[in-house]
């Protein structure tokens, strides 16, 4: 069933780029979500698209733009659809006079409560700059919530708003970005919600340290030039031993994180040039056998640097994370960073306690979210 074309024509939006968000979200949650919850989602959409018909974001868009924005990043990580309505509603609350009864009475008391949790969090101000208190501060954070799904919402909340930060004045800008980086991106990073955790640390530090930024994703882009053909060369050698010993996978030649590259500049005072002549590479295999033998074979095609194995896989990372890594001697003895994992692991380390919400993975009787955040 065409959802998007079904909506169109019932829904009359207010403009271009609304409707083009609109249909994108509906695209997406035809992928994973029974039309009869898509139901429940446009109803927050029109809801949501009233209450704040007579506002704008500073962008000069429909306020709506916003939350549709929202909604979409939750549909990418294949949320259940009171994460998706509540995301439509979350402003709603705090920016008009709609109040938690009225949406209780509309929707349901699960959704009413995931909007009044996310607006309470909104009110709890983030001041001190000290380290010490930031991790006060994330702690709170995580104590107050119940319902993990408001962590997600937040945090897809405070990306959207990042993509934007353009729209705001410079000092409130690096006050977002700096809150970001000491607050929201270790979050994301605790749940293990790397897609996330990523963005917004390339966007914090974009807002907070323009001109580091600047240089070193020019250093970045000039290094990732001269090592296309040797990129081309190690992934194609790791491929053909793969082959041979009839391991099926990928082979993906690794972005390197420029907040990560930052951070080890500073903390150990490290050269750009040390930092961003590192090759790296992601290999996913079918099963965990695999990925212990595919790292018997790589370790026979270029020598391992001793000390820098790292099992997550027989030991995860305190978020769940999963994988082998290993550093070899590449070529020119320049540093080879190898991380092999399964396509699950692979999930589970780009969306972290998400992918345990994702739509598949839930079974509606059992799912107890205020248990589950417990975990964590
Ligand atoms: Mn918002």
């Amino acid at each position: 069933m065409d959802y998007a074309n079904l909506i169109r024509q019932k829904v009359n939006t207010g403009s271009k780029k609304e409707e083009k968000l609109l249909q994108q979200l509906l695209v997406s949650l035809s992928d994973y979500m029974p039309s009869s919850e898509i139901k429940i989602v446009v109803r927050a959409y029109e809801y949501g698209a009233k209450a704040h018909i007579n506002q704008r974001r500073l962008s000069g868009e429909p306020y709506i733009c916003h939350p549709l924005s929202v909604a979409q990043i939750l549909a990418n990580m294949q949320m259940d659809n009171q994460t998706i309505s509540a995301a439509l509603l979350h402003d709603v609350v705090e920016d008009t006079d709609i109040n938690l009864i009225d949406l209780e009475n509309i929707f349901n008391k699960e959704i009413a409560i995931l909007v009044d949790s996310v607006s309470k969090l909104d009110q709890i101000k983030f001041n001190n700059r000290a380290e010490a208190q930031a991790e006060t501060f994330r702690k709170m954070i995580l104590a107050m919530v119940e319902d993990i799904r408001v962590i997600f919402i937040k945090l897809s909340d405070r990306l959207h708003n990042m993509r934007t930060l353009e729209h705001l004045p410079v000092q409130k800008r690096k006050l977002k970005a700096k809150e970001t980086l000491d607050i929201y991106a270790p979050i994301a990073n605790r749940l293990g919600i790397n897609k996330i955790k990523n963005e917004l640390e390339d966007l914090g530090i974009q807002h907070l340290f323009p001109y580091r930024y600047r240089v070193i994703s020019k250093a970045l882009k000039k290094s990732k030039g001269g090592q296309k053909r040797i990129v081309k060369k190690i992934s194609s050698r790791i491929l053909a031993a793969m082959t041979n010993e009839n391991i099926k996978g990928e082979v993906i030649g690794r972005e390197k994180q420029l907040y990560s590259i930052y951070k080890k500049m500073k903390i150990k005072k490290r050269s750009l040039e040390e930092v961003a002549d590192v090759y790296g590479f992601r290999i996913i295999v079918n099963d965990v056998n695999n990925c212990y033998r595919l790292l018997g074979i790589i370790h026979g095609l270029y020598k391992p640097m001793p000390g820098r194995f790292k099992d997550y896989i027989a030991i995860p990372r305190i978020n769940g994370y999963q994988s082998l890594h290993t550093t070899l001697f590449g070529p020119n003895g320049l540093p080879l960073e190898i991380q092999i994992r399964t396509i699950e692991m692979n999930r589970l380390a780009e969306s972290g306690v998400a992918a345990h919400w994702q739509y598949k993975a839930v079974d509606k009787n059992t799912a107890v979210p205020h248990l589950r955040i417990r975990q964590w």
